[in-house]
């Protein structure tokens, strides 16, 4: 019998909290392949902008920041639910990445076409290398359109805010589910309506809506269709 080896580059798209990155990391470990979440990008370069009180309307400077900034993502520290580590000027910043303020901006910063174009150059040369599991918005559409297999995993909004403030909660934060959803509604509005790259199943990805499923279901049924 031969023995088919699974694809070399998974793009998992889909909306805010839809599981892309439990389930990449979990499909990632599974295959021994890079995971790469590449919000992590987006949301660094805002957060480094509210830090310095920068103008998130000024698209060139928001264009320069994501040029020129360094962003390091190592292995995970320690075991509190991160899939990485992020560091900005070596301080450890991930949590910070998801803080509130954070999601209520990234969407705006990300939507810049030059700033889309700093990042997706860096997601593609990465993703290039193969044996890896990348997570995004646009990365079936955009960052690797030539991926193996394009996974687009959706859900209710409702389910994600659920899903949202699950999290928060675990991890000993306050969380408003009302506030939740409203702001995902938000994300996606302004996701899936910008000019470039908008969030959208490309046309050869396979839809899975994960509203009954939890992350195990999701990954066994991603792991099934790589093989
Ligand atoms: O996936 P996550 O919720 O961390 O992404 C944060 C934001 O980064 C998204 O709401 C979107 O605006 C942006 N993003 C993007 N393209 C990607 C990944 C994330 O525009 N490939």
């Amino acid at each position: 019998m031969t023995k088919t080896s699974p694809p070399s580059i998974i793009a998992l798209d889909g909306p805010a909290a839809s599981g892309k990155s439990t389930v990449g990391l979990k499909v990632a470990n599974a295959l021994g392949y890079l995971f790469f979440d590449t919000g992590i990008m987006y949301r660094a370069i805002t957060w480094i902008a509210l830090q310095h009180d920068m103008d998130l309307n000024d698209g060139a400077a928001m264009t320069k920041l994501a040029q020129e900034a360094l962003i390091d993502i190592r292995p995970p520290s320690t075991s509190d639910g991160r899939t990485c580590d992020v560091l900005i000027a070596e301080k450890d910043v991930t949590w910070d990445m998801r803080s509130g303020d954070v999601d209520a901006n990234v969407s705006v910063v990300s939507a810049y076409a030059g700033v889309r174009q700093a990042l997706s150059a860096q997601q593609r040369r990465i993703g290039l290398r193969g044996k890896v599991v990348m997570v995004g918005r646009d990365i079936g559409t955009v960052v690797l359109p030539e991926a193996n297999l394009k996974i687009y995993l959706d859900a209710s909004a409702e389910e994600r805010a659920r899903r949202r403030s699950d999290e928060l909660i675990a991890r000993g934060e306050q969380a408003d589910y009302d506030t939740i959803l409203k702001k995902i509604i938000e994300r996606d509005r302004i996701d899936s309506t910008r000019a470039v790259a908008p969030l959208r199943p490309a046309d050869d990805a396979i839809i899975i809506n994960t509203d009954d499923l939890d992350a195990e279901q999701v990954s066994s049924r991603v792991l099934e269709l790589c093989k």
